[in-house]
């Protein structure tokens, strides 16, 4: 097969299968052939790891993984690029692809049948539309990943990257955080996408915890802490809180003081050990 990231090369495959891109779908597909490789190579595709794409497009990023990486593994909702990519990917013999929603997938199940003895990550060019949904169901899931490596809305990214504490925080920051260590790799501008969105992209990376916060009394009240605070992101905690987790506001405050939070905060300011003091003074007093 031709250079995929020529965007003739592109242009041309597309109108040979008629296809159309689906708005709904988040279908921006990448033609500058310098981010590819970039993602593939900072995202840990390599001699013995197994990668996950989601997301497959034409086939332009898969490729490069699959030079890399000793198997890929991409999950592709639409079955109109199934065509595209048989012809695409013609070349390669350690891709699979499965035509599935990325969110339905059995992941451990996965991993376990198409990647044994090797290290296991995920990279992609995600569509914008589920890029938190997608984020937080291979994290929540605990899959034994190193990293996860994906192109997101530049806005996206700095919510997702954010320091507890600091002004773009929000509830994201902080689940991402309790599983991963975040950063922002590098930037990627809109005209480097066909169709062109609205806005740039960022590609991030998260490097999987071997363990997540030991100290937590009860994890799914610690998100629902979390959630709630952020509902009102720029007024007092206290309300929503409150509201939500069914804890009178003087019990709350005091519980708020005791663990070094000002009765007046508003979400952002809080460190996430913060966040773990409260969740659990607040479990301590439902038992
Ligand atoms: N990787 C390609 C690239 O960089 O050019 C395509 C990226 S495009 C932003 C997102 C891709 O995800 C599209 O191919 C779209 O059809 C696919 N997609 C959208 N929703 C999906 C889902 N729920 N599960 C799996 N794939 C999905």
């Amino acid at each position: 097969m031709e250079n995929l990231s020529n965007i003739s090369t592109i242009k041309a495959i597309l109108t040979k299968h008629g296809f159309t891109f689906s708005k709904s779908l988040g279908q921006n597909f990448l033609v500058n052939p310098s981010v590819c490789p970039r993602i593939a190579e900072q995202g840990g595709a390599k001699q013995g790891v197994g990668v996950i794409e989601v997301g497959t497009g034409i086939g332009v990023l898969t490729s490069e993984l699959a030079q890399r990486a000793d198997k890929v593994v991409a999950v592709e909702i639409d079955q109109r690029l199934l065509p595209v990519l048989e012809e695409t990917l013609s070349d390669y013999h350690n891709i699979k692809i499965i035509n599935q929603d990325i969110l339905k997938v059995d992941l451990h199940k996965l991993i376990q049948e198409e990647f044994a003895g090797m290290q296991v990550v995920v990279c992609a060019n995600l569509p914008y539309y589920i890029t938190s949904p997608v984020i937080m169901y291979l994290l929540e899931s605990r899959l034994p990943i190193d990293a996860v490596t994906v192109m997101v809305q530049k806005e996206a990214a700095i919510r997702i990257c954010a320091q507890p504490g600091t002004r773009d925080v929000g509830a994201v920051s902080l689940a991402v955080r309790y599983f991963s260590e975040p950063r922002i790799l590098f930037q990627v501008s809109r005209g480097s996408f066909m169709p062109a969105p609205n806005v740039d992209s960022c590609v991030i990376r998260l490097d999987i915890k071997k363990e997540t916060p030991q100290n937590i009394l009860d994890e799914k009240l610690f998100f629902r802490l979390v959630k709630a605070a952020f509902s009102q992101r720029r007024k007092t905690l206290v309300n929503p809180v409150s509201g939500s987790l069914g804890v009178g506001k003087p019990r709350l405050k005091q519980l708020m003081e005791e663990s070094g939070i000002k009765s007046t905060a508003r979400a952002e300011e809080l460190t996430m050990e913060q966040f773990i003091q409260l969740a659990n003074g607040i479990t301590m007093l439902k038992k």
